[in-house]
């Protein structure tokens, strides 16, 4: 088994591969390259948007996970190298009242050479509005709440399949004649104006990428306690604080389950501060 003993330096001067396609790498490298001494090279020379797209013109075949993954891997092959790196994003409905447009950001970070797989996550509110128009009038309020043109847009014909689709549209003028030729060709089907959501079309993803990184970044520094690897992080959470009025476990968090995916050492820390649970949250109290 490798020896980490060294894991601060693990990383210093290593080449990590970044395929991308959508200037992530101005996001990523900085942030990874100072957090381990990594050098981060962005690798070209495969089309990430055969693995889908977030217009309807290619969707995506694996899960959000897998896709990265497969990402870092082509990456990884394209510059024989041993450590990669990639990002897919997910736009769906929050988890809490699924109402606001939801933004799921995964760093993937693979290391064959240690046999490690880490995945830095990020979520928050999308810049992700989608909307039916019938006039310019109503393109220009579309676009003023979806905060273009730092934000880009994206113009389609609705049900006309064949017609083309105008992407990263970041000024006025490129709009307008996107919104008129779009028009002029589907005067039934209607025309559809979109935020751009690939990365270097919008800044709120942006940040979420970032955050992503960081909370990779961390959890590359977080080594286990025994064999010392990268990636010591929590795994899953216990419930079961005890009611403060009837003691009765409750669904409230009581510990959290760290593991370490080298060595398989495992232990659950206690949530520093958690001792009762207020009976408001306990089903048998306040069912
Ligand atoms: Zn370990
Ligand atoms: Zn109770």
């Amino acid at each position: 088994m490798q020896n980490f003993t060294d894991v601060r330096n693990l990383y210093r001067g290593r080449h990590v591969a970044l395929l991308t396609q959508h200037g992530k790498e101005a996001i990523i490298g900085p942030i990874l390259e100072a957090a381990t001494g990594c050098r981060v090279d962005l690798v070209t020379g495969f089309d990430t948007d055969q693995l889908g797209t977030f217009t309807r013109d290619i969707p995506r075949s694996g899960s959000q996970l897998e896709t990265a993954l497969k990402k870092a891997r082509i990456g990884m092959t394209l510059a024989s190298s041993r450590v990669g790196l990639a990002s897919e994003g997910a736009f769906v409905a929050d988890p809490y009242t699924g109402l606001i447009p939801w933004d799921v950001e995964l760093v993937v970070f693979i290391d064959d050479e240690n046999g490690l797989e880490l995945t830095g996550i990020a979520q928050g509110p999308a810049k992700s509005g989608h909307r039916e128009v019938n006039n310019w009038e109503e393109v220009v309020a579309f676009a003023e709440e979806a905060e273009f043109p730092s934000h880009h847009l994206v113009v389609m014909a609705k049900d006309d399949q064949a017609s083309p689709i105008y992407k990263g549209l970041y000024n006025w003028t490129l709009l307008q004649k996107a919104y008129e030729q779009t028009a002029s060709r589907s005067v039934k089907s209607g025309v559809i104006v979109e935020n751009d959501l690939r990365a270097y079309c919008n800044p709120t993803r942006q940040k979420l990428i970032g955050v992503a990184t960081d909370n990779l970044a961390h959890k590359l520094s977080s080594s286990c306690p025994v064999c010392v690897a990268p990636g010591y992080w929590m795994t899953r959470t216990v419930t079961g604080l005890p009611c403060a009025l009837c003691a009765s476990p409750t669904r409230q968090a009581l510990a959290d389950i760290w593991s370490c995916q080298h060595c398989g050492q495992s232990e659950e820390k206690r949530r520093a501060g958690a001792l009762l649970a207020d009976p408001s949250r306990c089903d048998r109290c306040n069912p």
